[in-house]
């Protein structure tokens, strides 16, 4: 309720946004160590995910959290992935500058 940020609301309907979760598994994979041309391969798929997510188009809270079910009062058609935020979250993208790492 009394959560207050500068961003945008881009979380699913109540219970967070399962973008969120894959991207911190995608996240995990990209810092194991390995060769080279493996962490090209997870940025790969991690950059393949996101265009799948933004082609998807999955709608978003306005309230960002709250108690109960959302409503179509509530959703936001087509803002629920953000591809940036999604590659910031996968350590693909720096949080600021929006510069590849
Ligand atoms: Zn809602």
């Amino acid at each position: 309720m009394s959560k207050t940020t500068s961003e945008t609301p881009r979380r699913l309907p109540c219970g967070g946004t399962p973008f969120t979760e894959v991207a911190k598994v995608l996240r995990v994979a990209r810092e194991l160590p390995h060769g080279p041309e493996a962490e090209d391969a997870v940025i790969h798929v991690i950059n393949a995910l996101a265009d799948l997510f933004k082609r998807h188009k999955p709608p978003a809270c306005q309230v960002g959290s709250h108690d109960g079910s959302c409503s179509s009062a509530c959703l936001i058609e087509g803002s629920g992935f953000d591809s940036r935020r999604f590659l910031v979250d996968c350590g693909v993208l720096e949080e600021d500058t929006g510069k590849d790492s």
